[in-house]
């Protein structure tokens, strides 16, 4: 019977967990996690703090329960502090502070990333500001904004997280800045989408400040106040923190285990660390790119439940390669959903290819049937080859924008050329879409701006 050491009760760890004891019912799995929440699902904290989560428990992906109910011994609120990769053991301290060794014949680390905490903004332990990264930063800026009825808040950070922040404390009652260091909000897609993002974000009063690096947060008077380049300065009762998540690598350097890209566990495609018989996944590992064919660092549940299948796979003797990621993901702000997959036009021209990306406005279904919503679509294809590099959909959140970001991402991953993409067979409904999904209504316009520029040469 082989021992399976599982540090980390979050996606990339249950997952692993979960698939290790399918394939080998036999395996002796221990899921090692520092909190008292395996398996919650931490993207729903932004919907439980704006109230449309009732209730935290219903974030549990699975209950305790059905994980012990898959033989796997759960042991929560125990800390990793160490491993030696020679005795194959794991020091661990348990709730009492007591310390554990745990023997292990294989091991995945999955230790996910904490918040980041940048080194160049003074007074981040002030009393009011948060990071929002574990279930426990959920309940205390939860109770805090129950106990102090606060009618403010900033949120330093234009990304995901912060987007999704303003949304749920404005839906909370609270006057939401947001402020970030980039050109327009959300720059993981391009500033056109950006600017209609911050529209959507002012029509729900959320005012926006652009291009200032917050340097100071300060407190006086029961208000904190963010000081920040040319003159910024901005008063609230809450700051929120949003600024990125970092590997959380500690106990993998104990081992000697070698890290690349932005400090994350360097891994194969097998999810294999530099250490025998040590696997890792998720936040804390570079995360391999299909079409680039290099590693990055690429946060997102999406990625760490992938990785954990396969990290749990091969530790039980298995052999599965992780077919790579596109950095798809979705994000609903207000009554928008803004969605990616692949590369911007700015991230192939980095990478040497010769992008074209052109930018369509269509509807999401016909518009005769009543409640039809603008669709924009950004398309990028190299246009010497005609290779699929990327798309960016902004619309209304029912617009199905997820959905059809996901059409791009599987012609992507399947490495077709843009043209391919109108000889989809896609359904059709009037309520829904058009015989020509707007998807493929996009693809004929980059086509006809390709030949032109063809032409131009
Ligand atoms: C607010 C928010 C919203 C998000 N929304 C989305 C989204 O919509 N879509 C998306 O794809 N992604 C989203 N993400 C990202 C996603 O949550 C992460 O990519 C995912 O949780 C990573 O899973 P993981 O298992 O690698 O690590 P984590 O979730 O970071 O979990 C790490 C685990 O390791 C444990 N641990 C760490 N160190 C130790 C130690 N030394 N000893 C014992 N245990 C340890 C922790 O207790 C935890 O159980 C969001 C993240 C946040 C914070």
């Amino acid at each position: 019977m082989s021992r399976l050491v599982v540090i980390g009760g979050s996606d990339a760890g249950i997952m692993a967990a979960l698939r290790s004891r399918e394939l080998d019912p036999s395996a002796e799995v221990t899921v090692v996690l520092a909190d008292e929440y395996p398996n919650f699902s931490i993207c729903g904290l932004p919907f439980y703090l704006s109230g449309e989560v009732a209730d935290w428990r219903t974030l549990a992906h699975r209950t305790r329960e059905d994980l012990v109910g898959q033989g796997i011994r759960l042991l929560t609120r125990h800390t990793a502090s160490a491993i030696d990769p020679k005795s194959k053991a794991v020091v661990l301290s348990d709730p009492s502070g007591r310390e554990i060794v745990l023997p292990y014949d294989s091991l995945i680390l999955a230790t996910g990333a904490k918040s980041r905490r940048p080194a160049y903004v003074k007074g981040l332990n002030l009393p009011g500001l948060f990071f929002l990264r574990w279930m426990e930063d959920g309940f205390s800026l939860e109770n805090y904004v129950k106990e102090n009825a606060p009618r403010s808040a900033l949120i330093v950070g234009g990304g995901y997280i912060g987007m999704e922040m303003a949304d749920a404390l404005t839906r909370r009652g609270l006057a939401v800045t947001v402020v970030g260091r980039s050109r327009t909000v959300h720059k993981s897609v391009d500033a056109e989408l950006g600017r209609m993002i911050e529209s959507e974000l002012e029509r729900h009063g959320v005012a926006v400040a652009n291009g200032v690096a917050v340097s100071e947060i300060t407190s006086r008077g029961g208000k904190l106040i963010a000081l920040g380049a040319d003159g910024f300065r901005a008063e609230a009762d809450l700051v929120l923190m949003a600024t990125g998540a970092e590997p959380a690598t500690e106990l993998a350097v104990t081992a000697g285990i070698a890290l690349g890209r932005n400090g994350a566990i360097q891994v194969s495609r097998r999810m294999e660390t530099s250490v025998p018989d040590i696997f890792a996944a998720g936040d804390c590992v570079e995360t391999w790119h299909r079409l680039l064919w290099k590693p990055l660092y690429l946060p997102l549940g999406t990625a760490a439940h992938k990785q954990g299948r396969v990290a749990g796979e091969n530790a039980v003797g298995g052999n599965r390669e992780y077919a790579g990621s596109l950095g798809t993901q979705v994000v609903k702000i207000f009554d928008l959903a803004v969605a990616r997959t692949g590369l911007r036009d700015s991230e192939a021209e980095a990478e040497r290819f010769s992008p074209l990306t052109v930018q369509t406005e269509g509807w999401d279904h016909k518009v005769y049937y009543p409640g039809a919503e603008r669709l924009f679509i950004r398309v990028t294809g190299d246009h010497e080859t005609g290779r699929l590099l990327g798309a960016q959909i902004l619309g209304h959140w029912r617009s199905e924008v997820a959905k059809r970001i996901d059409i791009f991402a599987t012609a992507i991953h399947h490495g077709m050329n843009v043209s391919e993409l109108v000889d989809l067979d896609l359904s059709y409904t009037p309520p829904l879409g058009s015989p020509w999904d707007p998807v493929q209504s996009s693809v004929f316009a980059w086509e006809r701006d390709q030949e032109s520029t063809r032409a131009l040469k």
